[in-house]
């Protein structure tokens, strides 16, 4: 792992060309300037919780910014529509955070089972001013409150779950309408079937599936894009844990 003093100032790369040439794109100096507030957030947050191992500052900026705004890259021009959103699953606040930089307009709420993790991102939250809100809890039992029960235009989801377990947490939180962004690594035609008739049972259905190599690595990413055509039923989603230990 790169070593990263967080005494010393480590700055990102500004990178718009790559910004501009890959998402057609880029960040304002002052949203340039929250990504640098955010890394040095991380990196201090890093001292005392095990936030991130990705501390090395280009690397940061390919896996952790570019990679988060690449899922909303249909939605990055025309952020001025207030939308609902909600990130599932956000540990150190990815993708949440940065689409919260990039898009003011949104209400972002970030949604996490470990309380240490919320108990940053609120911290975060108040530093960089952002219009969001931090929730511990478990994406089985928000599925079923009704101030959060298919409430949101924009459920975001990495590095959680399978693909049908990842439908399973956020069709129930979207409105008729609304999409959810799966962003995935590799992935298969095998896990395009599975994933339909999952989405199916949800009240979703797949629309777009998308390839992108990373700018710097040139890593395989993929984002899947599912939209919620109607109502999911009450019992989903599942009890707590029942999702991954029964797939469907
Ligand atoms: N999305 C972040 C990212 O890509 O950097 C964090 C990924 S981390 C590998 C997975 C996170 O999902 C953990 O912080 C974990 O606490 C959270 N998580 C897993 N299952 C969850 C559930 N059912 N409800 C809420 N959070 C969950």
């Amino acid at each position: 792992m790169p070593l990263v003093n967080p005494q010393e100032p480590v700055v990102l790369p500004e990178a718009l060309e790559v910004w501009q040439r890959t998402l057609n794109w880029q960040p304002t100096s002052k949203q340039q300037s929250k990504f640098q507030n955010l890394y040095t957030e991380i990196l201090k947050g890093n001292q005392r919780l095990n936030l991130t191992r990705i501390t090395d500052p280009a690397e940061f900026w390919e896996k952790h910014l570019w990679d988060s705004l690449c899922g909303i890259q249909p939605w990055l021009n025309q952020s001025e529509r207030s939308l609902q959103v909600i990130d599932v699953g956000t540990g150190a606040g990815f993708p949440g955070v940065p689409v919260a930089i990039v898009c003011p307009q949104w209400r972002i709420t970030l949604l996490d089972s470990t309380q240490k993790k919320i108990a940053f991102l609120a911290d975060l939250i108040a530093t960089l001013q952002l219009k969001a809100e931090a929730i511990t809890d478990r994406a089985e039992r928000l599925g079923h409150l009704v101030q959060h029960r298919e409430k949101y235009d924009l459920a975001l989801i990495r590095a959680v779950a399978t693909a049908s377990v990842c439908a399973e947490y956020t069709l129930p939180l979207l409105k008729v309408g609304g999409s959810a962004v799966l962003y995935r690594g590799q992935w298969s035609e095998a896990e395009t079937q599975g994933l339909q008739i999952a989405a199916k049972q949800l009240g979703g259905c797949i629309t777009q599936i998308e390839r992108f190599e990373t700018p710097l690595s040139q890593s395989v990413r993929h984002c899947i894009y599912l939209k919620k055509v109607e109502l999911t039923r009450a019992i989903f989603p599942r009890a707590i844990g029942v999702p991954t230990q029964k797939p469907l």
